[in-house]
């Protein structure tokens, strides 16, 4: 992905008119299923002003519903502050959202979520499963982009497609060259802004684009046969992924280092794990309650400045 041109899109969605046509669009698809007073635990860890956190807090607001937005990003307060306040649906990146279905399983802590709401939709499907079963409730998604407030399309709440956002989106579905693919054909998924079709993003997954309306009713463009990843470095994302789908890895951080594989991985003491590689180097630690955060949470990811 282009990263200039990441920003680029990023800022264009940061103006103050798209950022309000956001919450409207993200009010209208809560309000679908939020009761008032509700409770929703929002578990971002990057929540800059117009972020897809900023974005969710102010339409749940609008939804007469109460967001509680997680304080310090530790793990430990992620379970202290669903519990506590006794929120009833979560809003977040399926890896954190996972982290807090462990942590409760860990510590038997009784939590009753009835819905989440999963960031950065499509998830792989081991990850929706995963939380469907861990907290015995409805997963919907938002298709959007974890750290960039761009919300592009809502999970249909009859099939499993999305919805694009069509006032505000183009979805363009290509081949390996770039070029342009007929309707029904399965291919990588590049998304533009309306107002600026020349900013296009392609976010790493591949889908069918249909345009025949929904049986649920909607008549938005939809995307279908979606399929995650495709981008990243393969070999470490299917590591992590499979260390990741095991409830006794809290979390784990994988990469390539100068001298091979890194791994750290925090696991829950006592629980049993599985076999991992051999590595150049390699953290196999307890969970830290005290200090532990979520490891991928990258810095780097910040806008820059002068943009
Ligand atoms: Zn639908």
């Amino acid at each position: 992905m282009d990263r200039n041109a990441y920003w680029k899109f990023v800022k264009k969605t940061r103006e103050p008119e798209a950022v309000e046509k956001s919450v409207a669009y993200l009010a209208e698809h809560l309000g679908k299923f939020l009761r008032p007073g509700e409770r929703v635990l929002i578990c971002f860890p990057y929540r800059e002003k117009g972020s897809l956190s900023d974005l969710f807090e102010q339409a749940i607001l609008r939804c007469h519903a109460e967001p509680v937005v997680w304080s310090d990003l530790l793990w430990k307060t992620l379970l202290r502050q669903a519990f506590v306040n006794r929120v009833t649906a979560i809003i977040g990146p399926p890896l954190i959202l996972l982290g807090l279905m462990k942590l409760k399983r860990h510590n038997e802590t009784p939590l009753f979520i009835r819905k989440v709401i999963v960031s950065g939709y499509p998830a792989p499907e081991w990850m929706i499963d995963g939380l469907v079963q861990g907290f015995d409730c409805e997963v919907g998604g938002c298709f959007g982009l974890e750290h960039s407030g761009i919300v592009a399309g809502f999970a249909c709440g009859k099939s499993w497609g999305v919805h694009l956002w069509d006032e505000m989106y183009g979805v363009d579905i290509v081949d390996d060259t770039g070029k342009k693919l007929p309707e029904g054909m399965q291919g990588q998924v590049v998304l533009y802004p309306k107002c600026a079709p020349e900013l296009r993003l392609p976010i790493g997954d591949t889908a069918v684009l249909t345009t025949e309306p929904c049986p649920c009713g909607s008549k938005a463009p939809r995307l279908t046969n979606l399929c995650y990843g495709g981008l990243m470095d393969s070999d470490l994302d299917a590591l992590a992924n499979h260390l990741m789908s095991w409830t006794s890895i809290l979390d784990c951080h994988v990469k390539k280092g100068e001298f091979g594989l890194e791994l750290e991985v925090i696991c829950f003491q006592g629980e049993k794990l599985p076999q991992l590689p051999t590595a150049a180097r390699m953290i196999i630690r307890p969970w830290d309650p005290a200090t532990d955060r979520p490891l991928m949470h990258a810095s780097s990811l910040k806008i820059p400045e002068m943009m």
